[in-house]
């Protein structure tokens, strides 16, 4: 065992501040704009270029992101939307903020992603009267690796469902359909609508933030006059013209703006988002290097996916004592996620345990690994050493 020793905590994820961030910001603050200047459009101009969307709406958070696209969808009491119960609260909340009902289907248990054959199933022995009422999907790009968009759009259009992808683990993630098509997480070839966040753990920071992509021109609207309280003064289509300050709400909106701030720094790390990339790739490889043939599991990646690591998740028996024997350790790995169909929250729509089966035995059993760009090889090795050495198993070169 080396004797190194952290001096402070490694935690499962953080961001990465470099000098020309903070120059970024800097000049923001001092120039004419703190917030509505050039920066978010320049961020956004930026943004879908790198995830090869034809737009993208940045806002204040990855959950402002989800309620817009409900919103700009059109979810209403009754509406039921599918999604993952292995995600973010977040991810279903936007279903509830718009008063549609969540309907929890579980995961396929070697990808952990929603699994696509149990969605349908339940949707065939769904008489077809009631059928109608499903109206969308939520699947979640899970700890960076994409689902097969192909696949969910071929059902959606199969039942008159649209897509809304939270791609919050997976910029810079991609699959390769059956025709050989490269297709990027939140591309918008495929799904209706996506969405990012630019939390600090995730992998481009802004504090807080999210942005939306699409290459629908109507919902990317949609989404940008809800994003500033339902506001226009696009000439096309305002009602009357009272001058050069006039403006009409059409709909009930929010304030969900991204700062000139966010946006500025937003850019610099976008700047370095396939650098951050190719690095996570590599710690993941040291990952499944070391812990091949150990007691702790590691899911191969799918053939022709190409995973984005947001997350590095390993299954152990023994989770919560490998958990808190790290802690003791000075390493903060952590749990993604404790199932959200068992959050008191959705509890009282009827959900309970043993509903999701596959789920809930995934989560008695994963654990994140500290996986970011700025995690040193002597901290990568430090944790390996100290997760074999819980399972007493010697470390191989
Ligand atoms: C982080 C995250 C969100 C929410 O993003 P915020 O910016 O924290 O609001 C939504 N979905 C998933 C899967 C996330 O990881």
């Amino acid at each position: 065992m080396s004797n190194f020793t952290p001096a402070k905590p490694i935690s499962y994820g953080r961001q990465t501040i470099t000098e020309a961030d903070i120059a970024a910001v800097t000049a923001v603050l001092q120039s004419d704009y703190l917030t509505q200047g050039p920066k978010p459009p320049e961020f956004e101009a930026a943004f879908a270029q790198y995830i090869g969307s034809r737009y993208a709406s940045v806002v204040a958070n990855g959950a402002a992101a989800l309620h817009l696209c409900a919103m700009a969808l059109d979810v209403k009491p009754g509406d039921k939307v599918l999604t993952t119960p292995i995600t973010f609260t977040a991810s279903a909340n936007c279903v509830r903020y718009c008063g549609g009902e969540v309907v929890f289907s579980d995961i396929d248990e070697t990808t952990y992603l929603l699994d696509i054959h149990k969605v349908r199933a339940l949707l065939e022995k769904t008489p077809k009267s009631e059928r109608s009422a499903y109206k969308g999907v939520v699947p979640v790009d899970f700890a960076g690796l994409p689902v097969d968009m192909a696949a969910w759009r071929e059902l959606a259009d199969e039942f008159g469902l649209w897509i809304l992808e939270d791609a919050c683990h997976a910029p810079g993630a991609s699959f390769t359909d059956k025709q050989g098509i490269e297709h990027r997480a939140g591309d918008g070839s495929l799904a209706d609508l996506a969405i990012f966040s630019f939390h600090p753990v995730k992998h481009i920071a802004t504090a807080e933030g999210g942005a939306v992509t699409t290459n629908n021109p109507k919902y990317h609207d949609r989404v940008s006059t809800l994003r500033t309280h339902g506001i226009t003064r696009d000439p096309a289509v305002l009602e009357e013209n009272h001058g050069g300050w006039y403006y009409e709400m059409h709909e009930l909106g929010y304030n969900y703006r991204l700062t000139d701030m966010q946006a500025a720094l937003g850019i610099e790390q976008l700047n370095r988002a396939e650098e951050g990339l190719k690095r996570r790739r590599a710690i993941a490889r040291r990952y499944e290097e070391a812990f091949a043939g150990t007691p702790v599991t590691v899911r191969p990646v799918p053939l022709g996916f190409r995973h984005a690591y947001h997350l590095f998740v390993v299954e152990v028996a023994k989770r919560r004592e490998l958990y808190d024997f790290l802690r003791a350790r000075k390493i903060y790995a952590q749990v993604h996620y404790i199932p959200v169909h068992l959050q008191p929250y959705y509890r009282q729509f009827g959900w309970k345990r043993g509903d999701m089966p596959f789920a809930e035995a995934y989560y008695d059993r994963c654990l994140s690994l500290p996986m970011y760009p700025a995690l040193t090889d002597e901290e990568q090795e430090y944790v390996i050493e100290q997760v074999l050495s819980f399972f007493d198993k010697p470390v191989l070169p």
